[in-house]
Parts: C-alpha cells; sequence; structure tokens
C-alpha cells in the first residue's frame, strides 16, 4: 500500500489516500490543541504512542467482536484503515464525573456515575462541537435510528471491554470519546482513535491523571504520562 495524495490535516492526525480507493493511511502528529484549537503546543512522542496505543485497543475491541477501520500498522506513526464515511458526531462515554460534565452539572471530578452516561456531540469545529441529542441526529439526518441503536450498542460495549482490560494495568477508564464511520458496504464501524489524547486514564491507586488533561491543564509530565500508559498497555 503507497500513500499518494493528502486528503486531510487535522489537528493531530493526517490522513492520505492511496494506491487502493478502499483504504486510506492516517499519519499521527505531536501536534497537541485543547480548548477547540484555542491552547497549541507539542507533545514529543505522542504521534507515535497514540498510534501504537490505538492500534491495540483496535485490535482488542476487533477480537471481542466490535468492527472496526483498522487495517495494518506499518510503522510508529503510521497505519492502514478502511475509508469510511465519518459520522459526524462525537460519542462521549462517562464511568466517572470529570471535565465538561463536571462544570455542567456541578459534579466534583471523581465522583462515580450511577449509570453509565452517553452524549453525542456534533462535530463542527466552527460551532464548537455543540452537545446534540437523538432527536437533531434524526432531523439532521446525520445516522439513521438503526445506525444510532448500533453506535449507542457499539459505545457501551466499548467500553465494558475498555474498562475490564484497563482494571488489569491498574487504569480508571474515567471517559473517551468515540468516532464511528460507515464503509462502502455501509455498515458502521469504529474509527478515529483510542489514546490518551480522546480518553480520561486515572492510576486506579493514586488517581493520578495519565491523560491529556496533563497538557489542557499544565500539569506538568506531559510526555511521561504518555509514555507510562505505552508501557502499562504494551508493555515497553
Ligand atoms: N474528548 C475528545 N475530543 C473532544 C472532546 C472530548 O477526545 O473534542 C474526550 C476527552 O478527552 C474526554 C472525554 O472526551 O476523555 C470527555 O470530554 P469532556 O466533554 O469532559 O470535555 P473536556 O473537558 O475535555 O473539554
Amino acid at each position: 500500500m503507497e500513500k499518494t495524495t493528502q486528503m486531510y490535516e487535522g489537528k493531530a492526525k493526517k490522513v492520505f489516500a492511496t494506491n487502493d480507493p478502499d483504504y486510506c493511511i492516517v499519519s499521527y502528529k505531536d501536534d497537541a490543541t485543547a480548548f477547540n484549537g484555542l491552547k497549541k503546543g507539542t507533545i514529543l512522542g505522542k504521534g507515535a504512542i497514540n498510534n501504537r496505543v490505538t492500534n491495540h485497543l483496535m485490535r482488542l475491541l476487533e477480537k471481542n467482536g466490535i468492527p472496526t477501520h483498522y487495517v495494518e500498522e506499518l510503522n510508529d506513526r503510521e497505519t492502514v484503515v478502511k475509508r469510511v464515511k465519518i459520522v459526524p458526531l462525537e460519542v462521549i462515554v462517562r464511568n466517572i464525573a470529570a471535565g465538561s460534565l463536571s462544570k455542567r452539572l456541578g459534579l466534583p471530578e471523581g465522583v462515580k456515575m450511577k449509570r453509565t452516561v452517553l452524549e453525542y456531540c456534533y462535530k463542527d469545529d466552527e460551532l464548537g462541537d455543540p452537545m446534540v441529542n437523538e432527536y437533531h441526529i434524526l432531523a439532521m439526518e446525520w445516522a439513521t435510528e438503526e445506525e444510532i441503536k448500533l453506535i449507542a450498542d457499539y459505545s457501551f460495549r466499548i467500553n465494558r471491554i475498555l474498562s475490564e482490560y484497563l482494571r488489569e494495568v491498574n487504569i480508571e477508564l474515567i471517559d473517551f470519546k468515540l468516532e464511528f464511520g460507515k464503509t462502502k458496504e455501509g455498515k458502521i464501524v469504529l474509527a478515529d482513535e483510542i489514546s490518551p489524547d480522546t480518553c480520561r486514564f486515572w492510576d486506579s491507586t493514586t488517581h493520578e491523571k495519565l491523560d491529556k488533561d496533563r497538557f489542557r491543564r499544565d500539569l506538568g509530565h506531559v510526555e511521561d504520562a504518555y509514555q507510562e500508559i505505552l508501557r502499562r498497555l504494551l508493555g515497553e
């Protein structure tokens, strides 16, 4: 598989077309942004870590029956994925209150939710990714009723698989963001990434933050936190 033209450059990744129209190559960058692009920086080594962590977790999910866009890791930074049309939603799954949910509901960070909470945001940088519900999604035809049911079902299953897996390496999965895509056959698959950029990971014992909140909130030791996630998940 060969990279041809660059199709898209986002905040943390570039996506290239390949000589096969059914596949793309994703290239992870060290660039970091937060607060809808207002805060910018570099996290040294992040691209390679997010690539490897994402692929590791995608393979785990595939083994557990979740269809994903993952095809093959090419090298440290680059991965072949199926070409999909991204459903323009961010699906947020929350086990413990943190971040914007804590602000919105006045819940201190770290409070366990009595049930897993699912939220949807419409992916649009200019609008600041507004939160939407199923009625908006159907009215705007971002997904059909069957698709949104499947996306919700996959999201809860992914939460159970990842939470259980991470618990064994002493990491608590606080919350995370998923994106789904549609293949040319019309099948819904998990897409994008699952990494310390898109999840909140806390050490189960010390509750130390091992994710992008270290960058967002200037907590220091950002690179060390990403490295620690790689070490706990892949043993290096
Ligand atoms: N998240 C993300 N991309 C976004 C917004 C959120 O990956 O554009 C992730 C974030 O890392 C966290 C979860 O989704 O794990 C919930 O984020 P929240 O709504 O609390 O927003 P934040 O406090 O990160 O602005």
